[in-house]
């Protein structure tokens, strides 16, 4: 008998030996009253009807209730799967464009934080030139090294096509700069891309959100400075260092060949 059906057994036992008592207890307390004793065949039915029919109604709805609690367990984790599938991006298993808005607003706004936004350089060319597997394997690269290159608490998204997002929580301007070329340094050195001769590289802008700056207001702005960093020649990362209005300033960049950071 396995653990789980003895358990249902003991169970079944404990309400029959309860139906027991409450029945001969006070049959045993009748007995002593003169002129009330009670005979042996009344004890023996008390005894089969009183354990053994509760004995089986016991067990019955204990076996029942276990079905259910295993129902409700598999639809709880049915439940936690579907809300996996909705919000996350099918190719890359990162959050989609929705669930990585959301999840970067839920961090606090006070506290501030980097929103990174990367695009893949040339895309269209990689999946021109090799096809368009290759090109969803890149993508799935990228966002394999994006989620490596993480603290707890971050927050990734594929913001569509081959661009993605990522939210650094209380980050500060240099935590956030050294986690974006970390990130873009990994990216170029893949081998696995290397090895068939594409140069799998990423622009990255940066701006910083909170202090006034919502999360659409700061990905608007490092959208921006991705476009810098584009203009700059690629595979680089550029920074916004001032606001960024409606009026669309011009990004003047500046480039450090080595650390290929540029300044918006
Ligand atoms: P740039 O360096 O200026 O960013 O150029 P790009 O070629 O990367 O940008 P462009 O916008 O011209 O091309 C983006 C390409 O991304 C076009 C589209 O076919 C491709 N793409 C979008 N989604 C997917 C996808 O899920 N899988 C694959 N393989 N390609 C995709
Ligand atoms: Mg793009
Ligand atoms: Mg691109």
């Amino acid at each position: 008998m396995s653990g789980e059906a003895m358990g249902a057994v003991r169970k079944a036992l404990f309400w029959a030996a309860l139906s027991l008592a409450v029945t001969l207890g006070p049959m045993y307390a009748l007995s002593y009253v003169p002129g009330l004793e009670v005979p042996l065949p009344y004890w023996i039915f008390a005894v089969l009807t009183s354990g053994g029919v509760s004995f089986l109604v016991a067990w019955r709805l204990v076996a029942q209730s276990e079905q259910l609690r295993r129902v409700n367990d598999e639809l709880r984790a049915a439940q936690v799967r579907l809300r996996q599938a909705a919000e996350s991006d099918q190719l890359t298993d990162v959050l989609n464009r929705t669930a990585f808005l959301k999840r970067a607003e839920a961090h606090n706004v006070d506290m501030g934080g980097w929103m990174l936004l990367l695009d893949i350089d040339h895309f269209k060319a990689i999946n021109d030139r090799f096809g368009h597997d290759v090109g969803d394997r890149a993508l799935q690269h990228v966002a394999r090294v994006l989620r490596e290159s993480l603290r707890s608490g971050d927050v990734v998204g594929r913001l569509g096509g081959e661009e993605f997002g990522v939210y650094l929580p209380g980050a500060g301007s240099e935590t956030a700069t050294q986690i974006a070329e970390r990130m873009r340094c990994n990216i170029e050195t893949a081998a696995e891309f290397a090895a068939l001769g594409i140069a799998l590289t990423v622009s990255i802008g940066l701006a910083e959100a909170g202090r006034g700056v919502s999360i659409k207001e700061s990905l608007r702005k490092a959208d921006f400075a991705m476009y810098g960093a584009k203009h700059g020649g690629r595979n680089r990362i550029s920074h916004t260092a001032r606001t960024v209005g409606a009026e669309g300033i011009g990004p003047a960049l500046v480039h450090s060949a080595a650390s290929r950071v540029s300044a918006a």
